[in-house]
């Protein structure tokens, strides 16, 4: 090929790619005039300028909110410890570090191991894990895994601190645990319930003093010729200080229970009728200010029950009193007590408290038994009770090897049911004199 021609092809070639870069760069510019809202013509230099600013302002302010987060974390008093999504601790405030006795700063870098220490030999071996519990390394797995976690964990330190933990993932993977310490919480309540408890045995004693005085001047006033009003009087005081006694011995009840113990039970033979006679004497003013009539129905057949008749008539009194009390526009309250036979044993006894009242609605009706519970506050005239009596019902029902059960409509009543067992028959003891013997 001439070598003109070789000088014109390059020459061409050579235009071709300077004016495609020219082409490509104005492209470029376009965009960035685009970008930075610059008309052509305009400098570009000061929207540029102008943009940087922005984004080293938008630069320091997320740097300055991060600082001021840091700084209430460090701050409050609850402890926060954040992991990354390979369960590296990536920081921890002081009070995370206070409440697992870590010397401060000693947290981050540490890594929760992914499965718990092969053998746990007891309580004296140091096992130095991740977070320095085993349990709470537990619940920063089971947070990584599922989403969330919670424990009440004792932590080992010298303190002996109770720590709430709840821990969670975050939307970008990390875990963030939050630890509280609970001690002062415990300790509190624990001061409460000692103090209900002196309080209710304190109050008991009088007012069960008070209760005998009332029954014996009761008795001698039939005797000597008073108004029907006095009697009347004297009557109302002795249902009113047998509430008071009630109300007292349930306190001391919830105290004991919190305590995690149980109403104590002084077993014997107990005759049933005469604690459901009594129960329901003692409710009888009540039920007549609420208009309700208290019937009882008795089989005849009723076998002794191995029990508590203090504690059993308890029993009988929360079942009957919450029968009035939820009985709001009168009607009939029955309290029946049967024999259920059960092939191979002495059988049992079933208690029932029938009520046309206000009902419990099925949402509630498995939670009734659990201590403090209350349906709606706003259902019984002169407010609620204590939300104790059903729990107390159920204790003394499985204190006595019983169990306890409701049926209950909306708006129709409700039916309690107490399914205690009956005493083994006493050996016939064999007769003097009978020919028998072994
Ligand atoms: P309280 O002291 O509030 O009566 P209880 O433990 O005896 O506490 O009862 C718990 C809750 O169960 C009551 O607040 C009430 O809402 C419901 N309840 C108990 N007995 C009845 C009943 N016979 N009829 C309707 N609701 C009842």
């Amino acid at each position: 090929m001439p070598p003109d021609v070789v000088a014109l092809a390059a020459a061409v070639v050579l235009l071709a790619v300077v004016g495609g870069f020219a082409v490509a760069r104005e492209r470029e510019l376009r965009r960035i005039r685009r970008l930075v809202r610059v008309r052509a013509g305009q400098s570009i230099e000061p929207a540029l300028e102008a943009t940087r600013g922005r984004a080293t302002e938008a630069e320091r302010q997320a740097r300055l909110q991060a600082e001021e987060l840091a700084f209430l974390v460090a701050l409050v008093g609850t402890g926060v410890i954040r992991l990354d999504g390979d369960l590296n601790v990536v920081s921890a405030n002081r009070a995370a570090h206070l409440f697992l006795d870590a010397p401060t700063g000693s947290l981050p870098g540490r890594h929760v191991p992914d499965r718990p220490p092969a053998r746990l030999d007891g309580p004296g071996d140091a096992i130095v894990t991740g977070l320095g519990d085993v349990r709470l390394d537990a619940v920063a797995r089971t947070a990584a895994r599922n989403g969330s976690a919670a424990d009440d964990v004792a932590s080992g330190g010298p303190d002996g601190r109770i720590l709430s933990v709840r821990a969670r993932r975050s939307p970008s993977g990390d875990v963030w645990m939050i630890l509280d310490d609970l001690s002062e919480l415990r300790r509190l309540q624990r001061i409460r319930t000692e103090f209900v408890d002196n309080l209710s045995h304190e109050l008991r004693t009088p007012l069960t003093t008070v209760r005998l005085l009332t029954e014996t001047l009761t008795r001698d006033l039939e005797e000597i010729d008073v108004p029907p009003r006095v009697v009347d009087l004297v009557q109302k005081i002795d249902v009113e200080t047998g509430h008071l006694v009630q109300m007292a011995t349930e306190l001391l009840d919830l105290a004991r229970i919190e305590q995690g113990g149980v109403p104590q039970l002084y077993i014997d033979d107990v005759e049933l009728a005469p604690v459901i006679q009594g129960a329901v004497d003692r409710l009888r003013l009540f039920a007549e200010r609420q208009h309700v009539r208290l019937r009882s129905e008795v089989a005849p057949d009723l076998p002794v029950v191995l029990g508590d008749g203090e504690r059993l008539g308890q029993l009988l009194m929360n079942l009957l009193h919450n029968a009035i009390k939820f009985s709001p526009g009168g009607g009939d309250v029955t309290v029946r007590a049967r024999p259920t036979p059960v092939p191979g044993t002495p059988g049992l006894v079933t208690l029932e408290v029938e009520d046309h009242g206000v009902g419990i609605p099925s949402d509630d009706l498995p939670r009734v038994f659990e201590r403090f519970y209350k349906v709606d506050k706003a259902r019984v005239r002169g407010g609620g009770g204590t939300g104790l009596g059903l729990a107390i019902v159920r204790h003394i029902a499985e204190g006595h090897g019983g169990r306890v059960s409701v049926e209950s409509v909306e708006g129709q009543g409700s039916t309690f049911r107490v399914e205690l067992p009956a005493a083994p028959p006493v050996p016939s003891v064999d007769r003097p004199g009978a020919g028998t013997s072994r």
